[in-house]
């Protein structure tokens, strides 16, 4: 099953699921995500008590911190926070990074959440929700058609990543390269 955090990884760099499902490497992670990883437990402790008043979404249940899978889709992976309300599901993620609107790729990681709960819940799924630590501002992303495909594409690409078995061509730039945690792996970077 593929992890859902690996749609985003996919458009970092290919490379990375590579070597994520089919290597046994265990990659050097830098100081960031260990204080990305921080923030996390700091945003699930807080949602315990919050009340999500400022979102203006009348809602049922909560769900935070649990593991999901789908064989049928063949995705698996922890859904931080997500509101179940009573005809639709809205999956929400807080992420420490400073950003002033979302990146498409946590719009299509936050979609296979989304994906994963609507399926088990069986309700819609029609808006995901980013927040950002650098002003904790809120951005409501509507699910449009484009997202839905552009998320399976991915899966596709990633599914044909792991029948090829052989390390993929990449684009990846100094910048991406300068903060992956593969970059000792990559024998034809810098
Ligand atoms: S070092 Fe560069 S090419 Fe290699 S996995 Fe990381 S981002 Fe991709």
């Amino acid at each position: 099953m593929i992890p859902i955090n690996l749609i985003r990884q996919y458009h970092f760099c290919p490379r990375i699921v590579y070597y994520n499902l089919l290597t046994n490497i265990k990659p050097y992670y830098p100081r960031q995500v260990s204080l990305g990883e921080e923030y996390h437990e700091i945003q699930e402790k807080l949602s315990k008590n919050r009340k999500f008043v400022k979102l203006g979404i009348n809602y049922d249940e909560i769900i935070l911190n649990k593991y999901y899978e789908n064989e049928k889709l063949n995705i698996c992976g922890i859904v931080d926070l997500a509101l179940i309300c009573k005809n639709e599901i809205v999956p929400i993620e807080f992420k420490f990074v400073d950003s002033k609107k979302p990146s498409y790729s946590h719009v299509l990681q936050l979609y296979g959440y989304g994906l994963l709960i609507s399926n088990t819940y069986k309700k819609d799924f029609n808006t995901a929700i980013i927040s950002y630590s650098n002003n904790m501002k809120i951005f409501k992303i509507p699910i449009t058609p484009k997202i839905k495909n552009d998320f399976f594409d991915t899966m596709k690409n990633i599914e044909q990543i792991v029948k090829n078995d052989i390390l993929p061509n990449s684009s990846a730039d100094e910048n991406k390269c300068g903060q992956c945690e593969y970059l000792n792996f990559c024998d034809d970077r810098f």
